[in-house]
């Protein structure tokens, strides 16, 4: 079985490590409502998409939730 020569260094994990921190979600504007959205997907606050209504959102009534 293929196996490492040597130890690698301290520095050579934290050089690779350094890549490795998770970046905050990057949001889009809704074009029709303005809110704060994921970019390539349908806004979950009016339904547009690109501009056009995708789906329509229903709000979950009290009865709904039973
Ligand atoms: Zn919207």
């Amino acid at each position: 079985m293929a196996h490492p020569k040597r130890k690698h260094s301290n520095m050579r994990t934290r050089l690779r490590r350094s890549h490795d921190a998770l970046k905050t979600a990057s949001f889009s504007r809704c074009s029709q409502c303005g809110a704060e959205i994921l970019p390539h997907r349908i806004c979950p606050y009016c339904g547009y998409y690109r501009g056009k209504p995708a789906v329509t959102i229903r709000v979950k009534s009290k009865k709904e939730e039973k």
